[in-house]
C-alpha cells in the first residue's frame, strides 16, 4: 500500500473547530456551551432602541428559530405564524438584555410605538 501523510488534528467537541495544537482545542473549549434560555414559539418583548438610545419601545415577537452554535446559541424573532424573521440575536448574554421572556400573555398591554410599545403589567 501507498504510503500517505498523516496528519494529527485537535478537535474542539463543543464546536467541532480543528486546530493544529492541542492547547488551542482546550482553550476553545474552556469558552463553554450555552444552553437556549427559552421554548421555540415562545412570546417574548425585544427592546428596540432607535436613534442612539434616545427613544426605546418595546415589540411582542415570537422566538421562531433556535440554532445552537456550540459555544453559542442563535436566536430568531419574528412572526410564528407566518414564519417572519425580524430580529436575529446571538448569545444568551444579548438576549438577557434585550429580551424578556412572556409567560402569561394576559398580562400584555400594547401602549403605542409612540410610548414605547408593549409592557408587561405585574398585578400581583
Ligand atoms: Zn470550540
Amino acid at each position: 500500500m501507498r504510503k500517505v501523510k498523516q496528519l494529527i488534528k485537535y478537535q474542539c467537541e463543543i464546536c467541532k473547530e480543528l486546530y493544529e495544537a492541542p492547547d488551542k482545542a482546550i482553550k476553545c473549549e474552556s469558552q463553554g456551551k450555552e444552553l437556549p434560555l427559552v421554548e421555540l414559539g415562545k412570546v417574548v418583548l425585544y427592546r428596540d432602541d432607535w436613534n442612539g438610545g434616545f427613544g426605546t419601545c418595546f415589540d411582542k415577537l415570537d422566538v421562531i428559530e433556535i440554532n445552537d452554535y456550540g459555544h453559542y446559541i442563535s436566536y430568531t424573532l419574528g412572526d410564528w405564524e407566518t414564519k417572519h424573521p425580524r430580529e436575529h440575536i446571538s448569545g444568551n448574554d444579548n438576549f438577557k438584555s434585550f429580551c424578556t421572556i412572556v409567560e402569561d400573555q394576559s398580562l400584555l398591554v400594547n401602549k403605542g410605538s409612540l410610548n414605547g410599545g408593549w409592557e408587561l403589567i405585574n398585578n400581583i
